[in-house]
């Protein structure tokens, strides 16, 4: 992974596990530590979710199909909607 500062080279200086996956990192070239979280998309769609109206939510989910596009996404985004759906109604 690149430095997001610099462009430079990082690496890795700790992985840990806890309620996500994610890893503490050090630029090689200007020493910025940062740390990287491993989401799933699906991870990320709940998490805006929770903060934004349902409207923005469904365009940031076209944004990311765009931006960071998988085979799998639109399967993804539909079982997601499935989900959210499913948990509207049953509060
Ligand atoms: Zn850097």
């Amino acid at each position: 992974m690149k430095c997001p500062i610099c462009d430079g080279k990082t690496k890795v200086k700790e992985t840990r596990i806890k309620e996500r996956f994610y890893r503490r990192r050090e630029c090689l070239s200007c020493g910025e530590r940062f740390t990287t979280y491993e989401l799933t998309k699906m991870d990320v769609l709940d998490i805006l979710d929770e903060h934004l109206p349902e409207k923005a939510v469904d365009d940031l989910a076209i944004v990311l199909d765009q931006e960071l596009p998988s085979h799998d996404i639109k399967v993804n985004i539909q079982n997601w909607n499935r989900r959210r759906n499913h948990e509207q109604q049953s509060i």
